[in-house]
């Protein structure tokens, strides 16, 4: 498996590769969500990049960037033995120049829900896929449905700048009792582990209430909000696929979307309906 650290050294390699290119990327502190993703990309693609790369300009000046867990030979290890053939781990000042064009999300996607409490954060995800995309130029990339609002908005982007990126959307990977896969779960104490159980309890709850027939989307959000008990809600919303608010349901075009503050941590989940 090849490390490399530089753009220079990417393209070079870049330009000698044959046949389809996987892209998986990630901010690292690798889990097994991410190996799902790259166990698809490693069966679909003669080439597996990863890249790992805390991207700064999708945190918030007070979010927890600094904080953010960084566990780089844990991490190579985990993409040597899942046959990725190339990690891409940049430098902040590899990735960034000091003046370069201003990227913007669409603000009708980028300002609800996660970028309401974020705003900003998807104009710095897209900088740094767009990069990422340019420098690696991949057949197919890899994107969690756990991160259900960004692989929209990353989707939007490549329809609508016309790349020829293939994005492979990827089933959000959970631990056994239901907590959804995520880096920031460290940062969880023992007593936190179990609260935060309440955000796949409550998308449960909900999607039982669609099972058995209820089709009003606020009702389906109380029974989200009620089942989040003592956490702080940040949202718990019932929309259409593309984003949009509907007052009714419809089956295989609804996504449940949570976010909540379980202590300090904040963590996100979702259900395709
Ligand atoms: P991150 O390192 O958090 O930026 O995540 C890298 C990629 O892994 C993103 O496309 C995420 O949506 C995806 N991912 C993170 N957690 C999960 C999970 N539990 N299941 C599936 N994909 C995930």
């Amino acid at each position: 498996m090849k490390i490399v650290s530089t753009a220079k050294e990417l393209t070079a390699i870049r330009e000698e590769l044959k046949g389809s290119v996987g892209l998986v990327p990630t901010m690292g502190a690798m889990h097994n969500g991410h190996l799902s993703l790259i166990r698809q990309a490693r069966i679909q693609n003669d080439t597996v990049i990863a890249s790992i790369f805390v991207n700064p300009t999708q945190f918030l000046p007070h979010e927890d960037y600094e904080k953010y867990p960084r566990r780089e030979e844990a991490d190579l290890k985990i993409c040597t033995l899942a046959g990725v053939d190339m990690v891409f781990m940049p430098t902040r000042e590899e990735m960034y120049a000091k003046i370069e064009p201003e990227i913007s999300a669409p603000k009708d996607l980028a300002y609800i829900l996660e970028g309401s409490s974020r705003p900003g954060h998807f104009d710095g995800v897209l900088r740094v896929v767009l990069k990422l995309f340019n420098l690696t130029r991949p057949t197919n990339a890899y994107f969690g449905k756990k991160d259900a609002q960004q692989l929209y908005i990353i989707q939007n982007m490549v329809k609508t700048l016309f790349l020829n990126i293939n994005i492979v959307p990827c089933d959000i990977v959970r631990e056994s009792d239901g907590l959804a896969l995520s880096s920031r779960n460290i940062f969880l104490d023992e007593k936190e582990r179990v609260q935060a159980l309440a955000l796949s309890i409550a998308l449960k709850n909900a999607s039982q209430a669609i099972m058995k027939g209820e089709r009003d989307a606020k009702k389906i959000e109380l029974i989200m909000i009620e089942s989040l008990q003592d956490l702080r809600v940040d949202y718990a919303k019932v929309l259409s696929r593309d984003f949009e608010a509907k007052e009714q349901i419809v089956i295989k075009e609804t996504i449940l979307l949570i976010a909540a503050f379980v202590g300090n941590t904040r963590l996100i989940d979702n259900l395709w309906i």
